[in-house]
């Protein structure tokens, strides 16, 4: 299973851990190991800060043997250039593409405690991510399948009574995975 499907608990557990976190993501992106974003070479080696260095140093770094260059598991993702770290993240893709309805900035800024400008950032770029492929295709979009749930709103109490004493019933749109199908 993987482990975005642990739910919201598990994921703070594991992803709290930053190292756990680039693990994960490198993962993901590279499945059979780095590959340079620039010219697709899978020759590299990493790069770590000296011991005796006063600087932190680049998280993740990685150099291309054939062209040279530096780069990290986020260099041509929504999360480049930014310093959140990636366990905060993927604490946010998930409760962004697990919530039901929106979530907003607020929302992501009181759950993860960060700033609010952090939090609308990053919503920011979760949802443009979500317009790009392969994310956009799972939401409908290129013919991909939606299916259609009902909910309630209005009415004092949630019951069947309240249902037919002319509560307004709406449609919410979710994008059917492919397991489901
Ligand atoms: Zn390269």
């Amino acid at each position: 299973m993987d482990a975005m499907d642990k739910g919201f608990g598990a994921i703070v557990q594991r992803f709290s851990d930053e190292k756990a976190a680039r693990e994960y993501v490198e993962r993901l992106r590279w499945p059979n190991g780095p590959v340079c974003p620039k010219c697709g070479s899978a020759d590299h080696y990493r790069l770590c800060p000296r011991p005796d260095s006063k600087k932190p140093g680049r998280r993740g770094l990685l150099k291309c043997k054939a062209c040279r260059r530096q780069y990290t598991v986020t260099v041509g993702t929504v999360m480049e250039d930014s310093k959140i770290p990636l366990g905060t993240w993927l604490m946010a893709f998930y409760l962004v593409c697990a919530s039901k309805k929106a979530i907003s900035a607020h929302q992501l800024h009181r759950m993860l405690a960060i700033t609010y400008k952090s939090a609308w950032f990053m919503a920011h770029r979760i949802r443009y991510a979500m317009t790009q492929e392969p994310l956009a295709g799972k939401l409908g979009q290129n013919n991909g399948e939606v299916e259609i749930d009902e909910v309630y709103i209005g009415g004092q109490r949630c019951t069947s009574a309240a249902r037919s004493a002319g509560v307004a019933r709406v449609a919410a749109p979710w994008a059917r995975s492919p397991s489901s199908a």
